[in-house]
């Protein structure tokens, strides 16, 4: 069976979401698009046609250009004429017919790029950029991935990025990534075997915020998180009932009018305590 790493921390988070997740009928009717998604899609889509140098010669790499190629992931058109009808549904399920809420959504993503094109290095030509990779841990796991780019080093070792459009964890640090993350682990793990090459680095690059969070990994730490990975898949081959965990997500969660416990902790944290309409106490 095949495993995503944002499924396996799905499936960490809550096992019901992860199962929810899994089913097509259900993902197409309850995980809609919101405005968040469309644009960290947008901004993934542009910055991978802008750093292909078959469809963005380096002497086009402009700022002009990286926003022409977000209008054009946005609306499904240009280069992503492909896309007319998926990006047309996910604007309807995102802002209805709310023109100055989509401006507004727009305009951050717009603001997002401005900051990379000022900060990042534009003139990169990555091994590949949002590109989907795949390897067999095992005769019954395979891990599989959109990596958002993947880098050479001149010495031959290879960077992993991972591009985020929101806001970094509160609190984490380099450290707590290495022991905890298991998304980044298993892009590495993937990019070392795949690759037969050394990971220098692995790193999440938070573009609004012009921060890079991220690890130099070491054979014996890929060596644990493998194993990691195999026995959580192998948990998740032999679950059959993916118990939902209610967990401080569950507000947020797309499946919580499906759950049968997705009331559950909102209300053991006296969220709702608020009556509408009360008064603000200032
Ligand atoms: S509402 Fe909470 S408990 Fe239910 S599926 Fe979502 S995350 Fe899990």
């Amino acid at each position: 069976m095949k495993f995503f790493p944002t499924q396996l921390q799905t499936y960490q988070q809550c096992p019901r979401k992860f199962f929810y997740s899994r089913d097509k009928e259900i993902r197409a009717k309850y995980a809609k698009t919101s405005p968040a998604m469309l644009l960290g899609n947008a901004v993934h889509d542009a910055l991978q046609m802008f750093f292909d140098i078959s469809k963005t010669p380096m002497a086009d790499r402009t700022y002009e250009r990286l926003c022409g190629l977000f209008r054009e992931a946005w609306a499904g058109r240009g280069i992503f004429a492909r896309n007319l009808y998926k990006q047309t549904e996910a604007r309807e399920q995102a802002f209805a017919k709310d023109r100055a809420s989509e401006k507004a959504w727009g305009e951050k993503g717009l603001n997002i790029l401005f900051r990379f094109f000022q900060t990042g290095d534009v003139k990169a030509v990555p091994l590949t950029a949002e590109q989907f990779h795949e390897v067999m841990l095992s005769s019954d796991v395979t891990l599989g991935g959109k990596i958002d780019r993947i880098d050479r080093l001149p010495d031959g070792r290879l960077v992993v990025l991972d591009y985020k459009t929101g806001k970094p964890p509160y609190k984490q640090t380099a450290e707590s990534l290495a022991k905890d993350d298991l998304q980044l682990a298993a892009y590495a793990v993937l990019v070392t075997k795949k690759f037969r090459g050394k990971v220098a680095r692995c790193e999440y690059l938070f573009l609004d915020h012009e921060l890079t969070l991220g690890y130099e990994p070491t054979d014996d730490l890929l060596a644990v998180k493998e194993q990691e990975i195999l026995a959580l898949c192998r948990t998740i081959l032999g679950d059959e009932t993916f118990e939902p965990t209610p967990n401080n997500l569950c507000p947020w969660c797309e499946y919580k009018t499906l759950c049968p416990k997705g009331d559950e902790w909102e209300k053991s944290h006296g969220q709702g305590a608020v009556a509408a309409g009360e008064e603000i106490p200032f």
